[in-house]
């Protein structure tokens, strides 16, 4: 399918609708703006890039578990608890030595949800949308993220219908670490792409 198949609005128009609709529902006495604050309170502080970091964590300490996520991201992740709204169909892609991977949504802002929360405003600029496509490994290092020139860069489209989360390499000298301990190095932008996870010390992998 096209990007502009599953698209129909832009962002602010679904903005206008949305707090339209809000202010209906409100009007007609069917929710009240502290439910709606509520909600986006759970996003903006409960669902989180600490869910896909536990994912990750798992990943890295469970080889059964990382095959389920390849096989079927959206059920392995529901595992963990965390599902539903903006991640019905999640695919994790896996960096490796050779491959470094890393997402966007080049119509909008579509991104997974359940296991990073709301996105961070670059990931929704305009630049980033059009220059990951273009020129990955330039924005990468403006992100401070000097890749290898030998590593493969894969982008990947993210659409109204799959959501793709990046499961980066464990990094070295965390081998004696507790998978929570583990967990605490997997940064957002390492699970979009980029970034690292820190290093134990602290520092990015
Ligand atoms: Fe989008």
């Amino acid at each position: 399918m096209s990007h502009d198949d599953h698209h129909h609005h832009d962002h602010d128009d679904v903005a206008v609708r949305a707090a339209a609709l809000e202010a209906l529902l409100v009007e007609k006495g069917l929710i009240s703006t502290d439910a709606i604050d509520a909600v986006v309170d759970l996003y903006e502080n409960d669902v989180g890039p600490q869910n896909g970091a536990r994912v990750v964590a798992r990943a890295w300490v469970d080889d059964a578990y990382r095959e389920r996520l390849h096989a079927n991201g959206t059920g392995a992740i529901g595992e963990l608890g965390y599902g539903g709204f903006e991640g019905d169909t999640m695919v994790v892609v896996e960096n490796t030595p050779e491959v470094h991977n890393v997402i966007v949504c080049t119509l909008c802002s579509c991104y997974p949800w359940p296991v990073l929360g709301l996105p961070p405003s670059w990931y929704k600029s305009p630049a980033y949308r059009a220059r990951v496509v273009a020129e990955p490994r330039a924005v990468l290092a403006e992100f401070g993220l000097e890749l290898d020139p030998d590593v493969e860069i894969r982008v990947w489209d993210s659409t109204a219908e799959v959501r793709y989360l990046v499961l980066p390499m464990r990094p070295p000298g965390t081998e004696s670490l507790e998978e929570d301990e583990l967990a605490a190095l997997v940064t957002r932008d390492s699970m979009v792409g980029t970034g690292l996870p820190l290093s134990p010390t602290g520092a990015a992998a």
